[in-house]
């Protein structure tokens, strides 16, 4: 699975930083996604939750 961030989409709400912070996070300025930190179910549970739609995940 990997997830995908718009920029330009979202809204800073913070929703998935609060709910998981090991995996999405800002490290030196940036906003990084570690899939590797979380249950893919966990993950998806966030990304569908993202109030913006900013975040996507896809099945490789
Ligand atoms: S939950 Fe979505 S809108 Fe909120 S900070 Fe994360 S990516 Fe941005």
């Amino acid at each position: 699975m990997q997830v995908k961030w718009d920029q330009e989409r979202c809204c800073h709400a913070g929703v998935c930083v609060g709910l998981l912070p090991d995996v999405f996070k800002i490290e030196d300025g940036r906003f990084v996604i570690d899939t590797n930190e979380a249950s893919e179910e966990a993950i998806k549970n966030v990304v569908d939750r993202c109030p913006s739609g900013a975040l996507q995940w896809v099945d490789e």
